[in-house]
């Protein structure tokens, strides 16, 4: 049974992005891969608001993730935690032996800039880990306040994952004096799940060529050698990176611009919708994702019973909570290529769905 995905990721992809991916194969070593990965170079920068080169990796971006931390660390890093994915970013640091400190909020509330500042003073820490978009509780931190805090300590390598609001939003990685810049292909970019991309700073490719242990696959040394030869280091997914370039060329099309404003209506037309039914948001007031929705599930609703009428009934599937707020919330992605029309049929589906849905507590 075929049914689309409204979970924040993987999210549903087009045909299009499916049929570029059905090409014939190419070498990786050949001219044609060059080209292709010279000809998307540019675009990335831009999208990243960066001189710096985009590596394209072929993990999800939980390699990149950990890649990052075997680079950079040194000495200290401080991952700041509020949700699942920064959470564990922490106990990755940890599985990497590196020396870690935890600045951990409440799920669905956002890194504090003060409370960054007063642990950064404390010293000894040269690079730090931060996720702009917390996927798990639709958490969204202010990037810039945290950034401009983070570039009073020069000796920090600053990594920053974007995974699910890359594209979807600016962020300005060079502006910002982000180092590391990481996002993945199955989220806001609305391709299948296996490619990363990471955009790495001179100073922590320099970083990089002194720390010790990085091991091979994401060597960032290795990435950029072969950079320079519009290449990778291994074979890649050529596929993807086929799926890449027509995701380029869409969002080249609709405008920058104009994608940025249709995320930021369809989140606030879900929003509304679904508050008017008396549900409430998760995250902090003023700190919502702009590409999904984390409602709290104040209602009561059963919710594994409403996705499973969302399946059978209306071929679409949302999220009714990651980890421990399982069951306590549900989410609804607005990432990717919906349309005012596409939002507007999943949330009358959602009122069908819900009407028959029983509810567990009163
Ligand atoms: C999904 C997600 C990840 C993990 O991505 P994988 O593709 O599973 O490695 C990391 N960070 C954020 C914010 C995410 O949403």
């Amino acid at each position: 049974m075929s049914y689309k995905l409204f979970i924040p990721g993987p999210i549903a992809v087009s045909d299009k992005t499916l049929r570029a991916m059905a090409q014939p194969m190419i070498g990786h070593r050949s001219n044609d891969f060059v080209a292709l990965y010279q000809a998307i170079q540019p675009e990335l920068q831009a999208l990243m608001y960066t001189k710096d080169p985009v590596y394209l990796s072929t993990s999800s971006a939980w390699g990149s993730m950990e890649g990052a931390l075997r680079n950079v660390v040194q000495k200290k890093v401080l991952n700041c935690m509020n949700g699942a994915f920064s959470d564990k970013w922490y106990d990755v640091a940890l599985r990497d032996d590196k020396q870690a400190t935890a600045l951990k909020f409440e799920w669905g509330q956002p890194v504090d800039p003060e409370a960054v500042r007063r642990e950064l003073a404390k010293g000894g820490y040269d690079a730090i880990t931060l996720i702009h978009n917390e996927t798990s509780c639709g958490c969204m931190s202010d990037l810039a306040a945290v950034m401009k805090v983070v570039r009073e300590f020069p000796e920090v390598i600053s990594i920053v994952d974007t995974v699910s609001s890359f594209s979807a939003m600016p962020i300005k990685k060079d502006e910002l004096g982000i180092d590391v810049l990481i996002t993945g292909s199955q989220k806001a970019l609305a391709m299948p799940p296996g490619l990363s991309l990471i955009s790495v700073s001179k100073r922590a490719l320099d970083r990089a060529a002194q720390t010790p242990g990085r091991g091979y696959y994401f060597d960032f040394v290795e990435f950029q050698k072969n950079h320079e030869a519009g290449m990778t280091p291994s074979t890649p997914t050529v596929s993807l990176i086929f799926a890449l370039k027509s995701k380029l060329e869409d969002i080249k099309a609709e405008g920058v611009e104009n994608r940025y404003a249709r995320h930021l209506r369809l989140n606030k037309m879900v929003r509304d919708h679904i508050l008017a039914k008396g549900f409430k948001m998760f995250p902090k007031e003023g700190y919502g994702s702009v590409t999904l929705n984390c409602f709290a599930n104040t209602l009561g609703y059963d919710l594994a019973a409403l996705n499973k009428i969302l399946k059978s009934k209306h071929h679409l599937v949302i999220d009714g909570g990651y980890g421990k707020l399982k069951g306590k919330t549900f989410r609804i992605s607005n990432m990717g290529d919906e349309t005012d029309e596409t939002i507007a049929a999943m949330l009358k589906s959602f009122d069908a769905a819900l009407a028959e849905t029983p509810k567990v507590s009163a």
